[in-house]
């Protein structure tokens, strides 16, 4: 299946697992109504600390609804930082909608306030926060941003799940928030996703959006051309006992992270940052090549990973540069471009054992010191 003997991320599943997708597939409630949902939603809630958790099929589909949920569409703008994964940017164009793609934070690479102000006019509706490799975006500084010009804050923490600001978990700190259960994620459903927020009214757009805008109250009775965006109960069993897990998955990465960091001498790394006020969820520990400091390219380092067994990944290409985002008009975005062009994700499963994080090192290191 795979030609490495490491993987970047691979998803641990255990008997707990086994147990309650059984008991969901021996229940006959397979498909989206079930006990798990429900189970699910009210755990996640709880664990993130928002009102309300609403299960979707993908997080793809979730940053589809909260869009719709807050009403933006066509004419609207949408702020985001183009160092992120396509689903960000493509949601907002599912909805007719603007991407305006800014600059990062060269430290904890997420989108940076100072680059937003400037950006925003009449059309501007929202800025979606990407908590970036599981590192939270500076949260209080968007927040103001957001309130001042009377913007919806969205959170894109597909990658994030466990991460804190300032001691709160990611996920209730603006309007709405989205989260991906896919098998690379901090913890998996398959495919899946999760929309959380504390109001009410965007819950309920939601729940009535990814259920084909049926009425709650009237069956077959439709107020708006909705969708199917459901998540089923198999997924939602896989899910609630991933979430009894999830504590445990964030300690063995915060202990991932402290050992590449110990291990990984090379002077030309830089790790992404771990601000003071943040704690990182890890997902993908990622490394940044310095090219004043070393003759090796990204692309050659990875080429050396892998010829040792070692799968690792190249940082997203940055959004405004692929073909369907070409023709929007941006500035240099001088930190996305360096992080962009020399950064590295590490293998981060938490199924890595510390022999392989320290053979993992020694290839690094070995490479960059040639
Ligand atoms: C994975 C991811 C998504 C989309 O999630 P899917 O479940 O794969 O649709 C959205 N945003 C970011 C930043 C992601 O990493």
């Amino acid at each position: 299946m795979n030609k490495y003997k490491i993987e970047v991320a691979s998803p641990v599943i255990g008997n707990k697992e086994l147990e309650y997708v059984t008991d969901a597939v021996r229940s006959g409630w397979v498909s989206s109504r079930g006990k798990y949902i429900n189970l699910f939603e009210e755990k996640f809630s709880e664990y993130v600390g928002a009102k309300y958790s609403s299960t979707t099929m993908n997080g793809t589909v979730a940053l589809h609804l909260a869009l719709l949920a807050l009403n933006i569409g066509k004419g609207d703008e949408v702020i985001l930082p183009s160092l992120t994964f396509i689903s960000t940017a493509n949601a907002i164009r599912y909805v007719g909608a603007t991407p305006i793609f800014v600059d990062v934070n060269e430290k904890n690479w997420n989108i940076s306030p100072d680059n937003i102000k400037e950006k925003i006019n009449s059309k501007t509706k929202a800025i979606i926060a990407v908590h970036l490799y599981g590192h939270p975006a500076e949260m209080d500084e968007l927040s103001s941003l957001a309130r001042e010009f009377g913007l919806f804050l969205i959170e894109d923490a597909a990658e994030a799940l466990g991460a804190e600001y300032k001691g709160k978990k990611v996920g209730s700190l603006g309007d709405v928030s989205i989260f991906s259960f896919y098998g690379n994620k901090i913890i998996t459903t398959g495919e899946g996703g999760m929309i959380s927020t504390n109001n009410s009214k965007i819950n309920q757009q939601v729940n009535l959006l990814k259920n084909h805008g049926m009425s709650p109250t009237k069956r077959y009775w439709h107020e708006v051309v909705g969708f199917n965006y459901r998540m089923t109960n198999l997924q939602a069993a896989l899910g609630l006992a991933q979430m009894e897990s999830l504590d445990s998955f964030i300690i063995k990465k915060r202990e991932i992270r402290a050992s590449y960091q110990r291990l990984i001498e090379a002077k030309s790394v830089v790790f992404q940052s771990e601000e003071n006020w943040a704690k990182s969820a890890n997902w993908m520990i990622s490394i940044k090549l310095d090219p004043t400091k070393t003759d090796i390219c990204r692309d050659l380092l990875m080429s050396k990973m892998s010829e040792a067994g070692i799968e690792s990944r190249p940082v997203f290409p940055l959004i405004h540069k692929m073909p369907p985002y070409k023709h929007y008009l941006v500035d240099d975005l001088i930190n996305s471009s360096a992080i962009s062009d020399n950064g590295i994700n590490l293998p981060s499963s938490c199924s890595l054992d510390f022999e392989s994080i320290d053979y993992i090192s020694n290839v690094v290191n070995e490479a960059l010191e040639e």
